[in-house]
């Protein structure tokens, strides 16, 4: 029996039917298969819990027979798979959404409909600081009006006084695209804060955050390694979400640029360096590479670059800039092995060696890998 009821018509857990240990081992020859012929690739990090480690839910709604349910969309479809509580969610996420469902039927909230166009709920996001425990929850509507808006909220607030915020997000778009641009706070800051690597992060409803916070931390102290700061290098944390790994490594560096395309993962950035007085980053909201391309146009110098790209992996443009600006230490953090592959085999035929890969198992159950390359320039 797959440990999961769900699992089979999800799909999104794809090892379901292997046990943790040999998750491990699949993953881990994936990794030398892929990366084994740059470098030495070191044992996989596993977890001790392979449970509830995700700190980032998304639930979609719809009406079935008259019924609200809630649950993920199928790993191969835009059909909604119903689902009351998922093994990789944090288990705070399933009552709030069953109060959620019993809300929107007593109030006559309908779930949105991707075939019609017609209903107001569409989706629901939660995220919680895993130390700091605060919990965000997104309520993901159509444009329409918020029926009996202020009941809805008191009764959800009063039911779970353990939300710290509650944010309206308007996504009038007819995709299964998750979150849209407009955000209202009904309740609260509109972001929960956390802390990770002993520092302060304010993260918004839009921001990337890594979804395993126990991982996540040994990573960031893996990077920290690799990078091997002394105090005065010039440091790059390209593709850098809300700032994580730049405003860890600032303590170390003499000087840390931050580059980031999403304006409001920016946006925290800027705030979390003010919040943790660390004076010496900046941040810029552009493409990484076109802002790499205008630094090496300048002709500016790195010592260590951070690069920390989505699944799609880096450009030629971004890394031809990278090379340009001849860092002695070049540091990929990847969650795809493939593209991951792709880029070292281009980083590696421009100067640069391959020194150790650690993969961290951040998504037990999936055949999502998450690797942190160590990669020097050659003499
Ligand atoms: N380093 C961060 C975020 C990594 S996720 C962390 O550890 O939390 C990848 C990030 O790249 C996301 O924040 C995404 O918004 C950003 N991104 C995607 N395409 C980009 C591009 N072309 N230029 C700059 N940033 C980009």
């Amino acid at each position: 029996m797959l440990p999961c009821p769900y699992a089979k018509k999800c799909g999104g857990c794809s090892l379901q039917n292997l046990p943790y240990e040999e998750q491990l081992h699949l993953k881990q020859a994936k990794l030398i298969k892929l990366l084994g012929r740059f470098g030495r690739v070191e044992e996989i990090i596993g977890m001790e819990d392979s449970t509830h480690y995700r700190n980032k839910i998304q639930a979609a709604f719809r009406s079935k027979s008259g019924k609200v349910v809630s649950g993920v969309y199928q790993s191969t479809s835009r059909r909604i798979v119903e689902v009351e509580s998922c093994m990789l969610e944090d288990e705070c996420a399933a009552p709030i959404l069953a109060t959620v469902r019993k809300l929107c039927a007593s109030m006559k909230i309908r779930p949105y409909d991707l075939e019609s166009g017609q209903g107001f709920l569409r989706h629901v996001l939660i995220r919680k600081g895993f130390v700091s425990g605060q919990i965000m929850v997104v309520l993901v509507t159509t444009k329409g009006k918020f029926r009996s808006e202020r009941s809805f909220v008191n009764e959800l607030l009063r039911r779970h006084p353990e939300i710290t915020t509650l944010v309206r997000n308007i996504n009038p778009t007819d995709t299964a695209l998750f979150l849209g641009n407009e955000s209202h706070i009904l309740h609260g800051e509109g972001y929960i804060t956390d802390r990770l690597c002993g520092l302060e992060f304010r993260i918004s409803p839009r921001s990337f955050y890594q979804v395993n916070p126990i991982q996540t931390e040994i990573l960031y102290g893996k990077a920290k390694e690799f990078a091997g700061l002394t105090g005065s290098e010039v440091v790059i944390d390209a593709y850098c979400g809300i700032g994580t790994i730049g405003i860890t490594a600032a303590a170390k560096a003499g000087e840390v640029i931050g580059v980031e395309l999403n304006n409001d993962a920016v946006r925290d950035a800027i705030r979390n360096a003010k919040a943790n007085d660390i004076k010496n980053i900046r941040f810029y909201n552009n493409d990484a590479g076109e802002f790499m391309r205008g630094m090496a146009e300048q002709r500016e110098k790195a010592d260590v670059i951070f690069m920390d790209p989505p699944r799609t992996g880096s450009t030629e443009a971004f890394m031809s800039a990278a090379v340009s600006m001849s860092p002695g230490r070049i540091i990929y953090i990847s969650c795809e092995p493939e593209t991951l592959a792709r880029d070292l085999k281009w980083l590696t035929s421009h100067g640069y060696k391959a020194r150790e890969a650690v993969a961290y198992d951040m998504f037990p159950f999936t055949e999502n890998v998450e690797t942190i390359v160590l990669m020097t320039k050659q003499s």
